[in-house]
């Protein structure tokens, strides 16, 4: 099998998995009790969130754990517009975001909120349409860092200075695809409220967190018992939090080595997929992350390529554009190429550092037999 397809999941690591096992084995206690076994089970969670405190240099953060990313955007969105909602309606995103995150929007738009949603043409936000969109109104500013799809890459430093310095907005960024692949050129401190999630970074699944400013008031969406503050309560479980501190911190000390190495597959592939005029490559002139490629191929449907390539062994994405319907097509193709087609025909390509140039050739084999089909 050749998996390229790490922006939807990543192999946990063995070094990840046997922390796993090993705390689920000998500190199963509930963290919340008042035993010895549950006080060395809450030391440990206690110890996992001061290591990813550190691993990311966060200060005055809370960081409060969820079950992913899903989770982790959509108590950020809704947790911010509820309590803030007297200091004004209006709310930013852009059309391009995740569904954990467009679609809460979208939500908050029939419950009487005003949605701006910035248009992204260029694959990023575009700095002036932000700026312009900013009013006294607005209360949140929600946008990722690196889109899974299209692999574009936001300034996220330029973001945070004119949400400053233009509006008393909020602003949330879903990291999850930036974090621990991609130096940043910002400091995770000046972020009021930032998503991860730690089964794109060789991590387990059902775990990510929402790391937010100590000052900043969020509602739950749960109600339960006094676990996190109440923010999200539910019995912590201390294999999750302590293999995803590993899992994180490791990803942080290989992050530069990873990139180099990836950015090297990713600039051969592209060299090879230019040559090929029924294969169109989703880019625009903004910048690119290594780990993720969109390409669209001519007459043919990504559903259709996805099971062609995996009939000999490869695995890629395709996001959901698998049928012609505007509502189901990839908007950030669609942001990028205004093509529906395209959109539809995309397949996603990414790649890891697991992946090897002898994995690339055949991939590159496989899509160039593609036109004959
Ligand atoms: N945001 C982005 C940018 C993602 O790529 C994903 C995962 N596809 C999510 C959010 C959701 O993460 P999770 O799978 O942890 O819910």
């Amino acid at each position: 099998m050749i998996y390229f397809d790490s922006t939807a999941t990543t192999k946990p690591l063995k070094d990840v998995l046997d922390t796993y096992n090993k705390i689920n084995e000998e500190y199963w206690f509930n963290p919340s009790g008042m035993y010895k076994g549950s006080v060395v089970v809450s030391n440990l969670i206690d110890k996992a969130t001061k290591q990813i405190e550190s691993t990311l240099k966060l200060n005055n953060k809370n960081i409060y754990y969820t079950s992913g990313a899903t989770e982790a955007n959509n108590l950020a969105i809704m947790g911010i517009c509820m309590p803030y909602i007297n200091q004004g309606k209006h709310i930013i995103t852009t059309y391009i975001e995740h569904p954990s995150v467009y679609n809460v929007f979208k939500n908050l738009e029939t419950l009487g909120f005003n949605v701006t949603y910035l248009k992204c043409e260029n694959g990023i936000v575009d700095l002036e349409e932000l700026k312009n969109a900013l009013t006294k109104d607005t209360i949140l500013v929600s946008t990722m860092w690196v889109n899974n799809i299209i692999g574009s890459i936001n300034p996220i430093k330029e973001i945070i200075e004119i949400v400053k310095k233009h509006s008393r907005a909020k602003l949330h960024v879903d990291a999850v695809q930036g974090i621990a692949k991609i130096k940043e050129d910002f400091d995770y401190n000046d972020i009021d409220l930032f998503s991860i999630t730690f089964h794109k970074i060789e991590g387990l699944k059902n775990v990510g967190a929402l790391i937010l400013n100590k000052n900043i008031q969020i509602t739950p969406l749960l109600k339960g018992g006094h676990q996190q503050k109440e923010i999200r309560p539910g019995t912590l479980d201390a294999s999750l939090i302590v293999s995803s501190a590993k899992a994180l911190r490791l990803a942080m000390e290989n992050r530069d080595n990873h990139y180099n190495y990836v950015k090297k597959l990713y600039d051969y592939l592209i060299q090879k997929l230019e040559k090929f005029d029924f294969i169109k490559i989703n880019k625009t002139n903004a910048l690119y992350t290594p780990y993720v490629l969109s390409i669209s191929i001519d007459n043919l449907k990504g559903e259709t390529a996805m099971h062609y390539l995996e009939e000999a062994g490869i695995y890629v994405g395709i996001g959901s554009a698998c049928n012609e319907k505007i509502e189901t097509i990839e908007r950030a193709i669609y942001a990028i190429t205004k093509d529906n087609t395209r959109a539809v025909n995309m397949i996603r390509i990414s790649l890891s550092h697991h992946n090897t140039l002898d994995e690339i050739d055949v991939l590159v084999q496989k899509l160039e037999s593609i036109r004959n089909l």
